[in-house]
């Protein structure tokens, strides 16, 4: 599955925010328990108003949210390049990530120390942005120098990922983020196994104080200047709050919501947020006996969504039944669609859509 690692300076308040989102009730309603696969990974379902109407509509008797993992990783602090912290540990959980919510600390709280004496989020985002490009820095002269030996034999492999590296290290030395190289098509899979820190795609996550948890408050304004600034997305939340809606039954969490002046919980929007910024998308197969979300990345052939199933549904793919999710609502289920004219099907060179209802045919 897809990993949000959430990282952040001490006490900026992502312990709050993971044991929020773990909690939620949207991740307990889901069908299956929540798990905890390890004290610091959870897993979340994607909040999906669309599941529920095509369950309402075929009448599914069970109804299974896609999900994604959250990772709360301590020990970012000044130095951790060098070690200091959690120092490689963490680096390396990091690492396993597909992207990064970097949470800020935006509120003001006397009572709770802040590690640099002040309230500073860009300051704190540069802060953790420099241990994550010296530790990029280092691991690329490492592994440039024990590519040497392998590019002397003429290694393809070894030539691109050097070649990748180089564009990299030329980034970082250049005072930027590995995520501000261009790569082309042909490189991304090269590019991504190289797990560079910063290359990493970036959420900034605005921890605000309870009574800014509607409007944002001066400090979550300027982190959205700096994301604009960069291309990327931010998200205002109040991680107390989101801690107290958590553990509320849903209809009083909709009652504290509407009071606040929120219209969802930032949880749900956390959750869209980081979704979106990995690139993915939704699918669906629904029935009597269950109406199921899946989560693909955008641009994927019918096949290879197939394949996120089983694998024997990818190996065998004959082709897929297709209904888009307007179509389906608007002929109130697949019956009515194929009476509108809106069942297709599709082949191998599909390339899937956001929404889809499909059925795969496979030789098993
Ligand atoms: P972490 O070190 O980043 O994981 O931070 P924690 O989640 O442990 O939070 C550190 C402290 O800040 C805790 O005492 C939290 O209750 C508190 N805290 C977190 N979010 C907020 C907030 O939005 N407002 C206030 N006032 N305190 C918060």
């Amino acid at each position: 599955g897809f990993r949000m690692g959430i990282v952040g300076l001490p006490n900026v308040g992502k312990s709050t925010l993971f044991n929020a989102l773990t909690r939620t009730a949207a991740a307990q309603a889901a069908n299956f328990p929540f798990c905890t696969i390890e004290p610091n990974v959870g897993e979340v379902a994607v909040p999906d108003a669309r599941l529920d109407i095509l369950a309402k509509i075929a009448g599914s008797r069970q109804i299974i949210p896609t999900r994604m993992t959250f990772v709360d990783i301590a020990g970012l602090v000044r130095g951790a390049s060098r070690g200091e912290g959690l120092g490689n540990q963490f680096l390396a959980n990091i690492r396993e990530c597909d992207a990064i919510a970097h949470v800020l600390r935006c509120f003001e709280d006397g009572d709770i120390t802040h590690v640099e004496g002040r309230i500073d989020p860009v300051a704190d985002a540069e802060t953790i942005e420099t241990e994550l490009m010296l530790a990029d820095m280092d691991s690329i002269e490492r592994r440039l120098s024990n590519l040497s030996r392998k590019l002397k034999g003429g290694d393809k492999e070894a030539a691109d990922q050097d070649r990748l590296l180089r564009a990299a290290l030329a980034a970082l030395e250049a005072g930027k983020p590995a995520r501000t190289v261009a790569v082309s098509a042909d490189d991304q899979r090269a590019w991504r196994m190289l797990q560079l820190l910063t290359a990493k795609p970036v959420l900034y996550v605005c921890n605000v104080e309870e009574s800014s948890a509607a409007s944002g408050n001066s400090q979550s304004a300027r982190v959205a200047e700096m994301a604009k600034a960069q291309g990327a997305a931010t998200v205002v939340i109040s991680a107390r709050i989101e801690e107290e809606i958590a553990q509320l039954p849903a209809e009083e969490a909709a009652m504290f919501l509407e009071e606040m002046g929120l219209e969802e919980a930032g949880l749900d929007r956390l959750i869209r947020a980081g979704y979106q910024l990995l690139g993915l998308q939704t699918y669906f197969t629904v029935g009597p006996k269950e109406a199921r979300a899946w989560t693909i990345t955008k641009g994927m052939l019918a096949p290879q969504a197939a394949g996120v199933i089983h694998g024997d549904f990818e190996k065998g793919f004959i082709r897929a039944e297709t209904v888009a999710y307007e179509d389906y609502v608007a002929g109130q289920g697949e019956a009515g669609a194929k009476e509108a004219g809106k069942f297709r099907i599709e082949g191998k060179t599909y390339e899937v859509q956001d929404g889809d209802v499909l059925h795969f045919l496979f030789n098993a």
